[in-house]
This record gives C-alpha cells, structure tokens and sequence, in this order.
C-alpha cells in the first residue's frame, strides 16, 4: 500500500482522486469508483502497489504493437481491478477484483527491472489490466527502466488523468489505447462512461506534447460499434489528430463476459472496416484475432514492398531502415533501437 501521488484533499476528510478522469470524491473508510483507492482518515492510498496478478514474456505484437521495436520481447506484469466496468471484458477475473493480497505475486520496481533483464527482454509493459490502477507503481517501474534503457509501455483503457499522464509522461514511450467506441449512447452502454472524448484528449496529449508512439484498437462487437457512422468517426480522428502513419488495429470480438451471447466478429465486418480506415487515408490497418489474416503483414505505402512480416506472433523484420522502408525510403512510424525513438 503506497499513499496516491495525485490528490487534493477535502473539508471533512474527504478526498479528490486525481489519477483518472472519474475524479472521484471519496469519503473516509471509502474507495473510489475503481476499489483500489481508499480514503483511510483524509489520506488516499493505492492498495495494490507491487502486487502482480500476472507476469509473463510476450512478444509486443501481443500488446498488440507493431510499428515499436518489433520482433523483441515485452516483460507484462498485470496489477488489478479496473476503472471501467465493460460488458465485453476479457480480463475480468483480474479487472473486477477486489480483495487481492492473498492471490498476488509482490514484484518491486527493482526486481522488474531485474526481472525484464533477466528474461531477455527489450521492455516493459503494464497490461491485462487498466495501468491507472497502481498508478504510483508503473510510475517507480518506469523511471528505473528508463535508467536502464529498457523501453516502456502502456496498453490502457485510456482514462488516465492528463495530470497523471504529465507526471508519468517523461518516462513512457508507447500508449497502446483502446478507443472502443465513437458515440455516448456506446459508451455509456459498454461501460458507464459519459466523458468518453476526454480518452481522445489524453491519447493526443500522449503523443503531441510527451512524443509517445500511440497505436489504436478497436475491438469490433457485433451490433454495438460495427456501424459505419462510428467506424468512420475514429477512422478519421486517428487520421485527423494522430497522423495517417498511426496504426489502427481492429479486432474481432470473442463472446465474454456480460455479453456471452452475441457472435463472434464475423471477418467481413473486420474487412468492411479495413475498408473504412483506408478510405479515411489510414497508411496501416491491421486486422486482430485472425491469424494468417494478410493485413498481419506490414507493406509499404510508398514502394508496396512488404517490410515487416508477420504469421501469429512470429515476426521477420526484412525492410526497414530505423523508421523508413529501406527500399524507398518512406517514412513508416516505426520506432527501433536502431532508430532511437528518443522523447523530446
Ligand atoms: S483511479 Fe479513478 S476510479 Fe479510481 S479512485 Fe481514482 S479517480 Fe476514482
């Protein structure tokens, strides 16, 4: 348990959550609307700092990344609990607990790192979960790996405050942020959250003013957000406010969670929006959960050369030079260790 970084306190022992855009007002003995911030008589504590429900190797295109160091290994260590509460969630067992000390691993900052070293791994990620949730933890984690050289990785539901994402912003290289949907009757559906456009802010924030590497998912559930209107409207924000170069990954839905019963995404509805993305002048959209899919692979918009394959998470680098094709020269937002990727 560690005491929360962002905060203001309240009359009466009352506290202000600042660490996402809930901002939630939290009276003494209570927790905020995630359960892992705890009011205990006018100072907020994180409860779950150091204490892991998984730590695995991935390879990052399981974030998934594909324009960030591909082909090298990502340490992920999931924390617990989660500021959204969506229908779809495949993560719940970890997302929607709330009693956690008997059932985690405690891994320090310190022991991350060593861990990240020790399994061969370029990086870092905070993942399976919402990272917000053990904010002040992935905050220490992140200056230690910066220190070391490591890189750093948030896949998020990107909710995060713009406080907290100025104050971890020096020290986190990519924002792998989900944009669900593009409508509030969506969002308040999948999730009870009104505020949604503030995901778009941060998410921009993240990469105009902190030079993060931003890479999109959509995942597409039938009859919720594979209309087109809502396809469209994040095809051309991406395009409009992150940069054509920006991957958008489009997934296919598995049945889960509250809602079991609707089908799986059905590949021509990935297909249509694909379809989507490159009409709004997307340079790379990459189909999810279809191994063997073509778009796997990254080509090119410049020569039409393939310059990243793909097949599951076997990943060959063939053409590229730091962030360019090497055939043509194209600039492709790729970050590598070759090319650096150094934040202002
Ligand atoms: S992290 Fe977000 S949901 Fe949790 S207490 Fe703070 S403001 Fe509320």
């Amino acid at each position: 348990m560690r005491e929360a970084l962002l905060y203001e306190k309240l009359p009466d022992s009352r506290v202000r959550c600042q660490t996402c855009q809930w901002y939630c007002a939290i009276n003494p003995g209570k927790t905020g609307v995630c359960h892992m911030y705890e009011n205990r008589e006018g100072v907020l504590y994180n409860l779950n700092y150091g204490l892991a429900s998984a730590a695995n190797v991935d390879p990052i295109e399981k974030k998934p990344l594909f324009h960030f160091h591909p082909g090298t290994l990502v340490y992920s260590l999931g924390g617990w609990g989660c500021n959204f509460h969506c229908a779809d969630c495949q993560n719940w067992e970890i997302a929607m607990a709330e009693d956690v000390r008997r059932v985690s691993q405690e891994i320090s900052p310190e022991n991350a790192i060593k861990l990240t070293e020790r399994n061969g791994c370029a990086g870092i990620a905070w993942t399976y979960n919402e990272p917000s949730m053990w904010f002040e933890y992935t905050l220490d984690g992140a200056k230690l790996a910066k220190k070391e050289g490591l890189y750093t990785v948030y896949v998020t539901n990107g909710y995060l405050s713009p406080e907290a994402l100025d104050t971890i912003g020096p020290y986190l290289e990519a924002w792998r942020v989900d944009v669900k949907g593009f409508s509030d009757e969506f969002y308040q559906n999948l999730a009870k959250i009104k505020r949604w456009r503030g995901i778009l802010e941060v998410a921009e924030r993240a990469k105009n003013r902190w030079n993060m590497h931003v890479e999109v998912v959509t995942n597409i559930i039938p009859t919720m957000n594979d209309d087109d209107i809502q396809l469209e409207g994040i095809a051309r924000w991406i395009h409009d406010k992150l940069g054509e170069l920006t991957p958008w990954h489009v997934t296919r839905f598995h049945p889960a969670y509250n809602i079991s019963h609707l089908a799986p995404t059905p590949l021509a509805t990935l297909e249509k929006a694909y379809r989507i993305g490159k009409k709004a002048g997307l340079k790379f959209v990459y189909l999810g959960n279809v191994p063997g899919h073509a778009s796997e692979t990254t080509t090119c918009p410049g020569c039409a050369k393939p310059v990243v394959e793909r097949r599951g998470y076997e990943t060959w680098v063939t053409g590229l030079a730091g962030s360019c094709c090497r055939y043509c020269g194209a600039n492709l937002n790729f970050r590598t260790a070759a090319q650096g990727g150094e934040k202002r």
